[in-house]
């Protein structure tokens, strides 16, 4: 039943962000928006969404192109494997989660260009520190946070 094709369909936004998945329904804050099927692999890739440490699920379908922001606008559930909304979602637009909210540790760190006023800037794993930054001295530092 959920999700329906004919609700969400996963899309290119732009070069720098790639694939998301767009709504094409009208959603309230707090609705149940779908169901999150996958396999279950041991391993972090690109597309995955952690359900534990160890243990991930891989949709390439639906779930995994779930865009980053830090002002996200769904909550995934990954024990029941529900996606809620946070806020009024339109039709045309693109599904945001939060990665710190499932991932420990991220596929890859990035930078974040979400525009939030919340933005935290160099976006990490919930458990890992920003080794990235290491590696790439043009950050800059004062968004990171
Ligand atoms: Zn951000």
């Amino acid at each position: 039943m959920y999700p329906r094709a004919c609700d969400f369909q996963v899309v290119r936004k732009d070069d720098n962000a790639g694939l998301g998945v767009l709504s094409h329904r009208h959603f309230y804050a707090g609705e149940l928006l779908a169901i999150m099927h996958g396999k279950i692999v041991t391993e972090i890739r690109q597309h995955t969404l952690q359900i534990e440490p160890g243990k991930h699920m891989l949709d390439k379908y639906f779930a995994g192109y779930f865009l980053h922001s830090c002002e996200p606008n769904i909550s995934l559930d990954m024990l029941s494997n529900t996606v809620t909304s946070l806020k009024e979602i339109k039709p045309g637009q693109f599904l945001y989660m939060d990665y710190a909210q499932t991932e420990s540790v991220l596929f890859k760190q990035f930078f974040c260009g979400c525009d939030s006023t919340k933005c935290r800037g160099w976006i990490t794993g919930k458990d890992e520190s920003p080794v990235a930054l290491l590696a790439a001295p043009d950050v800059d530092a004062t968004k990171i946070g």
